[in-house]
């Protein structure tokens, strides 16, 4: 399969979708709060906050594994964006978070993972910023990794999906 086939936009919930894992966008207590988190805690159900509280947190950049419970998918990886300040470590930070879940889905035969636009919710980053490094970052991974074989960025606005379709389709290989 081409890099290309392996690099999927989807427009929706992200808590629907029947893959190995999903990514949350979560906050460093691991301890649920709103957005896309939220949404992801409340269609596990409660066992997954049972499971986030034995983790006890997460840096900002770093990626922790826990079970899916009532969700499609078997596995939830939580990863903690930065809060956008426009300092060059905002970048590195939020490479990092996609990074660092490539590799926990690798580590764990995760074939198909799928990304909301993390940070870019209440932690304000630019979506125009970090989808060219969501993109880059999985695409350089995946280049040099056969799993995860597909990565699903899934947007929640027509015009965050328009922006990731433009950048994946004008960028080359
Ligand atoms: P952060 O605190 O990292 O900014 P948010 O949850 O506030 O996280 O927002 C991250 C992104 O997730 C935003 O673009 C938001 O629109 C999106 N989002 C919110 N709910 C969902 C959902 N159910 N599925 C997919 N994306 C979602």
């Amino acid at each position: 399969m081409s890099l290309k086939d392996r690099l999927e936009v989807w427009l929706g919930d992200i808590t629907q979708l029947a893959v190995d894992a999903i990514v949350n966008a979560a906050n460093t207590s691991l301890l649920g709060g709103g957005g896309v988190d939220g949404a992801i805690h409340r269609a596990a159900g409660p066992e997954l906050l049972g499971e986030c509280r034995t983790i006890g947190g997460c840096p900002t950049g770093e990626a922790r594994l826990t079970k899916g419970y009532r969700l499609p998918a078997r596995y939830v990886i939580h990863t903690v964006g930065p809060v956008y300040r426009g300092r060059p470590e905002d970048s590195r930070l939020l490479s990092g978070c996609y990074l660092n879940s490539l590799t926990v889905a690798m580590n764990h035969g995760i074939r198909t993972l799928a990304f909301p636009a993390i940070s870019c919710g209440v932690y304000g980053y630019p979506i125009a910023d970090a989808s060219k490094i969501a993109v880059d970052v999985c695409a350089t991974f995946m280049q040099t990794h056969d799993v995860p074989e597909k990565v699903i960025f899934t947007l929640f606005s027509a015009a965050d999906f328009d922006i990731y379709t433009r950048y994946l389709s004008n960028r080359s290989g």
